[in-house]
Formats: C-alpha cells, sequence, structure tokens
C-alpha cells in the first residue's frame, strides 16, 4: 500500500464516526494506518489531525517527524499498546512478522520489526510494544515492507526455537479457537534470567529401573521394524497396543535410540507428573544425561536450564508430562504418547488443546513418527492408527477375573468374597490394592424423616462427608459441619450414603487389622513427595492394602501385587458421558493390569452391573471386542471418532440468561448439527448450560461460534456471562 492511497483511505474516513471506522478497516490497513500516525488514529477526536500529517506528507515532508510531536504511549486508548514506528526515513534492513506475547484477542495480530541478519524464524525476541517491552516471536522473517513505514527495531533474541514450533503454535491457535498469542506461549514460556547461577542438575531423581532385557520378543521386535522403517521414510503414526506388561516401555526406547541414532530427537509424554519418576528412570539407565524432563511442576529456573540443554542438542531425549510436546528439540524424529487413553492430555484452559493431536500434527510437520502406546486405546486411535500388536504379558499370564454381584452378595463395600480373599493375604502375607473412586467418608449425607440430601450451596451437588465430621463439596470445596441433627426438620436420624475411600479404610480396619493401610487419594496425599513415600511404603510392606481412587489404577508399577479388586465398578458408569462406558472400561482393565507383574494375580470387580459392556469385557481382558462394540455405538449415534464434538459452555449468574445466549447462537448457526442448549449442574454459585456439535468441520464451527460469541461479547458482559468453545471436549 502506498503513501497516496494511505492518504486516499484516511479521506475517506472523514465523516465516518469513531467506532465505525474500526469496523470498516481490514486489520492490514488499520495496522497501516496506527504504525504511521500512532498519535492520531483510532484516538476520538484527533482524526482531523491525522489528516493533517498526511497532507505534510504530500507536501514534501518525507520524515513526517511532526506526526512525532506527543509522547509515544499517551492517554490514547489504542496506541498504547502498539509499536510506535517512525516514519520511513532511511531504507529498511530485513523486516519480520512478529507475534507480540500478549493475551488481549484485540491484539491478536503480527506486527512488522526491523530485525538482525542473524534472525530467523522461531527466534524470540524482546521487542517496544508501545509503552512497553514484550515477548515476541518471529513467524516470518522475510515479511514484506509496509513501503511507507520504517517498523521499530527489536532488541534483542531471547531464544530461538525450531521453525516447526512456530507452525505448530499457529495450527494449534487455529484448531481450538484460541489466539496465536496464547499458543505461541506454550512453545516460548516466560524464562527467568539466569543471575550468574550455575545450571541446576534436575533435582527431580528418577526411580530406579529395571535392568533391559536380554532379547526382545517377536512382536517387539517387529513393531520396532516398522517404526524404524517410517523414521527413515518420512514419519507416521502407529498405535502400540499391549497389555501391561507386554514391553511397550522397551520399544519406545528402542525407537528413540533409532531416532537418536539419525541424528534426531526424541520426546516421551507420560499422562501426569507423578508418572515422571518413574519413566525417568528407565530412560536415565538407558540414555544417562541425555535425557531432560519438561514439566509444569519444575522451578521456572528448573525449566529454563534443562529448555537450555535441550535447545543446544545436550539433551536429546525428552520425558515430560503433557507440555511437553512444545519440547524445542532442533529435529524431532520420534514421539512417544504412553497411556494415550488418559483423558489428562487434555489441557482444560485456553487454549484447550488435546496433546495426543498436537503430538500427531507435530509429527507430521517434522516427518516423525509419533507412537501411541496403551493397554486400553482409544476408539479414536483403534480405528484411524496402524496398529502394532504387542499382545499379551511377556512374563505372566493375566490374571484371573472374578465379577462378584453385588445384588446376591451383602457387605458393601467389603462384600464376603473380597474379605476372603483379604484374609487369605493377612494370614499368608501379601498385597492388595482396592480402587474406589470416590473420597471421603460417604458421598451423600441424607435424612431419614424429611429426605432431605444435604447439598452445597454454591453448586447443584450433593455434600461428601469426611472423616473429621466435615461436608465438602468436592467442586467448590465449600466446607461447613455435618452437625448431629438435619437442618431441616431436627432429626437425628442421618443416613451415611454410599462410601468414600475413608469408610473403605475404616472398614479394612475394622475386619483386617493386621493388614497395614495406605491411602492414596487428593486428600491424602496432596504433595508429590506424599505420593512417593506412600508409595515406598507400599513397595516396602509386607502385608498390606493400598485405598485409593483412580490414581491407583494409573500406570504406577508395584511389584508383588496378588490381589486388585474394583470395590465398585458402576460409579463411573451412571455419568452422563458418551465416554463413560470407555472410562469404565479403561479404569477397570488398567487396574487389572496392576495385579502380579510377576506372580500370577487375582482380581476381583464388584459391581450392581455385571452384564453391563464394561465389565463383561474388562472380566475377560478383551480389549478389542470392547472396542468394537463401542465403535459400532459410537458410529450409530455419530459420536468420535466418526464426527467430532465442539462444545460451546456459557455459565452466569442466571440460568435464563446463559440459556438465551446459546439459543441465540445456535440461531447463527443454521448449517450446523447441534444438540441443546442443555442445562448443566450449577457449580461455584454460576448456572451453566452448554450447546454440543457434531460436525464434520471442528474448524469452521469453532470459529464461527467463537465470531459470534465475539460479537455478543458486550451484551454477554452485561448479563455476567461467559463462554467457552472447547474443540473436541474430553467430556460432555
Ligand atoms: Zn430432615
Ligand atoms: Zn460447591
Amino acid at each position: 500500500m502506498r503513501l497516496d492511497d494511505l492518504s486516499r483511505l484516511a479521506a475517506q474516513l472523514e465523516g465516518v464516526s469513531e467506532s465505525r471506522r474500526e469496523g470498516l478497516l481490514h486489520w492490514r490497513y488499520r495496522d497501516l494506518l496506527v504504525q504511521s500516525f500512532p498519535e492520531t488514529f483510532s484516538v476520538p477526536g484527533r482524526f482531523a489531525k491525522h489528516m493533517m500529517v498526511v497532507a505534510d506528507l504530500e507536501h514534501g515532508n518525507p520524515d513526517g517527524s511532526r506526526t512525532r510531536s506527543s509522547p509515544r504511549g499517551s492517554s490514547s486508548r489504542g496506541a498504547e499498546h502498539r509499536p510506535a514506528p517512525r516514519l520511513r526515513s532511511l531504507p529498511v534492513s530485513r523486516l519480520a512478522s512478529v507475534y507480540p506475547i500478549v493475551s488481549a484477542r484485540s491484539l491478536a495480530r503480527p506486527f512488522t520489526y526491523e530485525i538482525g541478519d542473524e534472525v530467523r524464524k522461531g527466534a524470540v525476541l524482546a521487542i517496544p510494544f508501545g509503552n512497553a517491552r514484550r515477548r515476541g516471536v518471529v513467524v516470518d522473517a522475510d515479511a514484506e515492507a509496509p513501503p511507507d513505514v520504517e517498523p521499530v527495531a527489536a532488541e534483542r533474541v531471547l531464544e530461538t526455537l525450531p521453525p516447526a514450533l512456530v507452525d505448530l503454535a499457529l495450527w494449534l491457535a487455529d484448531y481450538y479457537g484460541s489466539t496465536p498469542a496464547r499458543a505461541l506461549a506454550l512453545i516460548a514460556p516466560q524464562q527467568p534470567k539466569r543471575r550468574g547461577e550455575r545450571r541446576e542438575v534436575p533435582a527431580t531423581a528418577g526411580l530406579p529401573a529395571e535392568p533391559p532385557p536380554a532379547r526382545l520378543s517377536e512382536s517387539q521386535l517387529h513393531a520396532l521394524e516398522r517404526i524404524q522403517g517410517l523414521l527413515a521414510s518420512g514419519g507416521g503414526n502407529v498405535l502400540l497396543a499391549g497389555a501391561t506388561g507386554s514391553g511397550k516401555t522397551e520399544v519406545y526406547i528402542r525407537a528413540c535410540e533409532a531416532a537418536l541414532a539419525a541424528g534426531r530427537g526424541a520426546i516421551v509424554l507420560v499422562p501426569e507428573i507423578a508418572l515422571t519418576p518413574q519413566t525417568l528412570g528407565r530412560f536415565r539407565a538407558r540414555f544417562g544425561d541425555r535425557v531432560a524432563l519438561l514439566h509444569s511442576g519444575l522451578s521456572e529456573a528448573g525449566r529454563r536450564d534443562e529448555r537450555e540443554r535441550i535447545v543446544t542438542g545436550e539433551a536429546s531425549v525428552v520425558v515430560g508430562a503433557r507440555s511437553a510436546v512444545f519440547a524445542p528439540l532442533p529435529s524431532l524424529g520420534v514421539i512417544c504418547v504412553d497411556e494415550e487413553h488418559d483423558a489428562s492430555y487434555k489441557q482444560e484452559s485456553d487454549p484447550r488443546y488435546d496433546a495426543r493431536t498436537v503430538a500427531a500434527k507435530r509429527a507430521a510437520l517434522e516427518g516423525a513418527v509419533a507412537i501411541f502406546g496403551s493397554a486400553t486405546p482409544r476408539p479414536e486411535s483403534w480405528l484411524a492408527l496402524e496398529r502394532l500388536e504387542l499382545g499379551g504379558r511377556i512374563a505372566a499370564p493375566l490374571p484371573t477375573v472374578r465379577v462378584v454381584d453385588l445384588r446376591q452378595e451383602t457387605g458393601y463395600p467389603l462384600s464376603a468374597p473380597l474379605l476372603a480373599e483379604l484374609g487369605r493375604l493377612a494370614e499368608d502375607g501379601g498385597k492388595a490394592i482396592l480402587l474406589l473412586n470416590r473420597r471421603g467418608v460417604a458421598p451423600a449425607l441424607h435424612c431419614r424423616a424429611c429426605g432431605v440430601t444435604r447439598r452445597c450451596s454454591n453448586c447443584d451437588v450433593a455434600y461428601t462427608l469426611h472423616g473429621d465430621g466435615s461436608l465438602r463439596c468436592h467442586h467448590c470445596d465449600a466446607r461447613e459441619p455435618a452437625g448431629e441433627t438435619c437442618p431441616e426438620c431436627g432429626s437425628p436420624e442421618l443416613a451415611r450414603i454410599g462410601a468414600g475411600t475413608q469408610r473403605l479404610e475404616r472398614e479394612l480396619e475394622r475386619h483386617l487389622p493386621e493388614l497395614e493401610r495406605i491411602r492414596l487419594d487428593a486428600d491424602a496425599v496432596a504433595k508429590p513427595e506424599e505420593l512417593r513415600s506412600a508409595l515406598e511404603r507400599f513397595a516396602l510392606a509386607d502385608r498390606a492394602v493400598l485405598v485409593g481412587t483412580q490414581m491407583v489404577a494409573k500406570g504406577h508399577h508395584f511389584a508383588g501385587v496378588e490381589l486388585a479388586a474394583v470395590v465398585d465398578a458402576d460409579t463411573g458408569l451412571g455419568l452422563p458421558d458418551f465416554r463413560a462406558e470407555e472410562r469404565t472400561f479403561q479404569l477397570l482393565t488398567q487396574l487389572a493390569g496392576r495385579s502380579g507383574r510377576e506372580a500370577p494375580g487375582r482380581v476381583l470387580i464388584q459391581t450392581f452391573q455385571p452384564e453391563s459392556r464394561a465389565v463383561e469385557h474388562a472380566a475377560r481382558h478383551d480389549v478389542a471386542g470392547f472396542l468394537a462394540g463401542e465403535l459400532e455405538r459410537r458410529r450409530a449415534l455419530g459420536y468420535p471418532p466418526f464426527r467430532h464434538l465442539v462444545r460451546v459452555l456459557v455459565s452466569g449468574p442466571e440460568a435464563a440468561d446463559a440459556t438465551r445466549a446459546l439459543e441465540e447462537l445456535k440461531a447463527g448457526l443454521p448449517d450446523f448439527e447441534l444438540l441443546g442448549p442443555a442445562p448443566l449442574l450449577r457449580l461455584r454459585g454460576r448456572h451453566r448450560a452448554q450447546l454440543v456439535g457434531k460436525t464434520d468441520r471442528p474448524r469452521a464451527l469453532a470459529s464461527r461460534a467463537a465470531a459470534l460469541l465475539a460479537a455478543a461479547a458486550p451484551a454477554m458482559r452485561r448479563a455476567g456471562l461467559t463462554a467457552v468453545v472447547d474443540v473436541d471436549p474430553q467430556s460432555v
């Protein structure tokens, strides 16, 4: 765009009201105007001055110095966040398109900066931005020069990231409906300056590792050959399916070796920080100092140091949780996603990315191999990915599973068959794991006289009774004393409904005092050290029971566990979520895999619904059968992986406002299949409702919805409403 075009544009805008002008201009022109005339444009009442400037320029005042008369970042509304470049007076050197890392959606676009010769795409720069200094990421190092504008110079290079990561972040922003700046912040996290201190050796030690096997099994060899073939021929995605103990980790390790041999790096993702010490131990034993650890639990300095080791190539194998998918390896060869079924891979705040989808995208961008491993793969992966099956266990057969029908057996939560099994351990020694996916003593307190269930006043959920006599809301953590009598009618007839881990622990103490009890839930182990010490105590014990929520089924390796029992398999089945059966099946099968990694173990499942698909298939270790049925059901209902879901959730102080906002949104999206609006449970005092779209075009739906929501933003703000667009949500 030339200066006379710019002037003509400015002239056309004369007489147009300030508020309309913003909407009329394409951002690119607006950007040019703002960059050229920062003090005059977009500032109410100063547009006339802007016209003067244009006139000055046309009358041979090319350096436009008069436009700089007022200090940069005066009280002007828009200009203070924007770069205020000088008008062109010297030949422009290299220019780059730079995204400033700022959270405001209104600034979600690149700005042009002058850069040095050494700066490449992926450089993280310190840039002057309006009045402030920000970080910015170069997305294009050969930007078109806005012809009549001299952009400000970037100050210095803070870090240089692989260019592929920039493409990954921009794709992520688009797919998940976030902003480029927020996505770029994932690949370029803020880092503390080094103040002369030496690099920290990562304090997090790995757990001791098993020795490598003398030789690989046939199926391991076959899987590895296939992975090596893909690595040599441009990459791909595979599903590594095999029961717990079938040797998946050894395949990851060998695949990483193959990547390193080819001069490339590797990433190994685990679903939770709590699982990193064990994986780290196994990889450190094989790769030594070439392993780096990355997760959000590290100190900022620790993370900076690890990132440095990765960027420089000193460490080329990265172990970590979700965010390690963005590890700045110069060239990625292999990315392993362990326990790929785990919902923790989805981030539940903006940008709401799924590390599994991002891993596949990154592999595609870098010609790398993504290996998704699980004993209980997602239907999505089972259907879409090339399957490399490891089959059953190498060392021992899978345990036999006994289903205890709670409609026939008395004694919940400890039925007679379960007590008999535990009694045997108390006598002969041995260890058991008991899964009950509910914390506290009882999930509800109910008045027998008037029928009232005590509920949280902020949320539409029943209070959970805890061991200290308090009632707690598991959503907002509100607490109040349970008291001896019903606050409604004064009756002392209070019934505790159901059982949680604390009650289970008490019952065990009553029936089997000889067994040591170790509880593993969010109340008992709030910190990583507590988790570690609980696991150590269990490992060293001679006769013990580990009682816990789903934490006990999550990939921890326990030696010498003879019995694994699911106390109540029905807790998850009643949830109104299309993944309820998948989750239950995974939980049951994963827990069954925890027993008898050396000895033949026994598994017991207590349930009121022994005929449910999840229970039946888990009892037979029939992963393929379960997934076949699940895929059939999802195909019929149009659920993932056959279609994508996009969820729009609106919350606010009034239920009617939330629903109305979604109805209006739905009316604006006539081309899409949308379910709802449906009201959801009130949480933390806010009413919620959601609209769920089933679509083959998730990006189109998400961006249309986001645009409509942005247009409705002022009205929604007045009603106190907030909206979230979630692409590929993990629960609906
Ligand atoms: Zn009552
Ligand atoms: Zn609450």
